[in-house]
């Protein structure tokens, strides 16, 4: 976890290729790439190419709900691609209390092991 705050983030120096990542898919509003600490053989962050305020979900307001979709929506695409075809998980992180540690919104799309319910 980490203090919230305004303040760019390491995602942008990625987004910017600043710092090197595993990208495996790009378009012009989203980025996904393999998470450096992976929790499953498949773990990749998808995030908006443009904050606009989306520190995390709770900064959410309604001109962010096309992003808000097209980041589900990336990620079942890269699901498909990864050959997650047995299923998959979908994480948003919010806040200290969600355990967030980076401030621009970002989906965790966790596979290629069975997953427990409740999580922790
Ligand atoms: P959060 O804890 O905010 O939900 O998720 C942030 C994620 O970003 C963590 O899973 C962490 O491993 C990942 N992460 C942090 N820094 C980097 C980085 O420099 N490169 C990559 N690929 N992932 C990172």
């Amino acid at each position: 976890a980490a203090t919230p705050s305004d303040d760019p983030t390491i995602f942008d120096q990625i987004i910017n290729k600043e710092i090197p990542s595993t990208v495996v898919y790009e378009d012009d509003k989203v980025l996904a790439f393999r998470d450096i600490a992976p929790q499953a053989p498949t773990h990749i962050l998808i995030i908006p190419k443009v904050r606009d305020g989306l520190t995390g979900l709770a900064k959410a307001e309604e001109r962010h709900c096309e992003i808000l979709g097209r980041l589900l929506y990336t990620a079942k695409l890269v699901a498909k691609q990864e050959g997650l075809d047995d299923g998959f998980r979908i994480v948003i992180n919010d806040g200290p209390d969600g355990g967030q540690s980076v401030y621009h919104i970002h989906v965790h799309l966790i596979g290629g092991r069975q997953m427990n319910w409740p999580p922790f």
